[in-house]
Parts: structure tokens; C-alpha cells; sequence
């Protein structure tokens, strides 16, 4: 049996499973439907960040419920709706620390890099990825989606490193716990 020379690499294991790869773009792109989503939501940011005040509000009047019930049983349905909801509209990856209003829902943890605070230096001539060529870089469209926002300067603010200790878990139910914390600590001060 012949040895393996050096030079003479074995073939990428996925070549060895005769899996056609189209030219001209990264093995771990995504379905182009993904960013058609992902995409229309970018188009959409300000309907959608009307939307999500709205959204939130509601959620905030209902405390009193997630109180009741408990928020650790209410975190796993709710993180189940989260996660499809979203990962529907806008590729969501369930960091838990959701940043869409800031990014112009334009989700950051879709950079492969998964950069928070504006893109690398590698965006190409079109807007594209460097890491995956068929891709629109996420903070090219954060940034276009953040120009037709009311609150679009909020993409401006430097945003904290991702703590992985909240990753799966609800963002939605942070953000009301924390907006109902803040609205009892200021009716105390009052
Ligand atoms: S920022 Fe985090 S929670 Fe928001 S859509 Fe992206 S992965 Fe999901």
C-alpha cells in the first residue's frame, strides 16, 4: 500500500461524499429564504420597531401574569415562541441580549463573526461578506434599516460583549422583568 506523500492532502471530507457545492460561495451558506426574511425585515425596520414598542408594552401589562405563573415556568414556552417567531423573521440565534432595535433588525449574531458593534474591515465592493460571498454583511443592512428608524441612532451606542451564560433563553422576558423592575424602584422614589 502506498503512503500518503506530503503535498498529496486527502480531498476535504465533504468532497469525499460526492455532495455537489456550487462555485462562488462559502460551504456554509444559507438558504437564500433566510435572507429573504431577514431581508424584508431590514426593509421593514420601522413598521417593525412600531410593531415591537407595541409588542413590548403589552408585554409589560401582562407582569402581573408572568408574576403569578413564575417567570423560570414561563421562560421555556416563551423562549419556544421566541425562538421560532423570530428565527422566522430575522435568522435569530437566541443570544438572549437582543439588540434588533439598536441594529436596524438586523441580526448581529448572523455576522460570522458575530461582531456587535459595526462590521470588519472585509465587507466587500457589493455589500457582501467576506466569509460568505453570497451573503448581504449584516452590518451593511443594520445600518440601512437603522436610517428609516425613529430611535435609528441607537446603532451609534457601543453594545456590551455577548454574555454566552444567557444564550436560549428569553429575551422578551428579560426586557419585562428589567422594564417592571424599573417602574417599581421609580413609584418608590416617587
Ligand atoms: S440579537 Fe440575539 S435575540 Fe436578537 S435576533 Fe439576534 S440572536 Fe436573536
Amino acid at each position: 500500500m502506498a503512503d500518503a506523500k506530503p503535498g498529496n492532502a486527502a480531498p476535504a471530507k465533504k468532497a469525499a461524499t460526492g455532495a455537489f457545492t456550487p462555485s462562488g460561495v462559502s460551504p456554509n451558506r444559507r438558504a437564500r429564504r433566510s435572507y429573504t426574511i431577514r431581508l424584508w425585515a431590514v426593509r421593514h425596520a420601522r413598521f417593525l420597531e412600531w410593531f415591537y414598542h407595541r409588542f413590548a408594552s403589552t408585554f409589560l401589562l401582562l407582569h402581573p401574569l408572568w408574576k403569578a405563573i413564575g417567570y423560570s415556568r414561563v421562560e421555556a414556552p416563551i423562549t419556544f415562541i421566541e425562538r421560532n417567531v423570530k428565527g422566522l423573521m430575522f435568522d435569530c440565534r437566541m443570544c438572549g441580549q437582543c439588540v434588533l432595535s439598536s441594529t436596524g433588525m438586523s441580526c448581529p449574531m448572523n455576522c460570522p463573526k458575530q461582531l456587535r458593534n459595526g462590521p470588519c474591515g472585509g465587507v466587500r465592493a457589493n455589500g457582501n461578506c467576506e466569509v460568505e460571498p453570497d451573503m448581504p454583511c449584516v452590518w451593511v443592512k443594520a445600518w440601512e434599516g437603522s436610517r428609516s428608524m425613529v430611535g435609528g441612532d441607537a446603532i451609534l451606542k457601543v453594545q456590551q460583549p455577548v454574555n454566552q451564560s444567557l444564550r436560549e433563553t428569553s429575551s422578551w422576558l428579560r426586557v419585562t422583568a428589567q422594564a417592571a423592575e424599573a417602574r417599581e424602584a421609580a413609584a418608590k422614589d416617587a
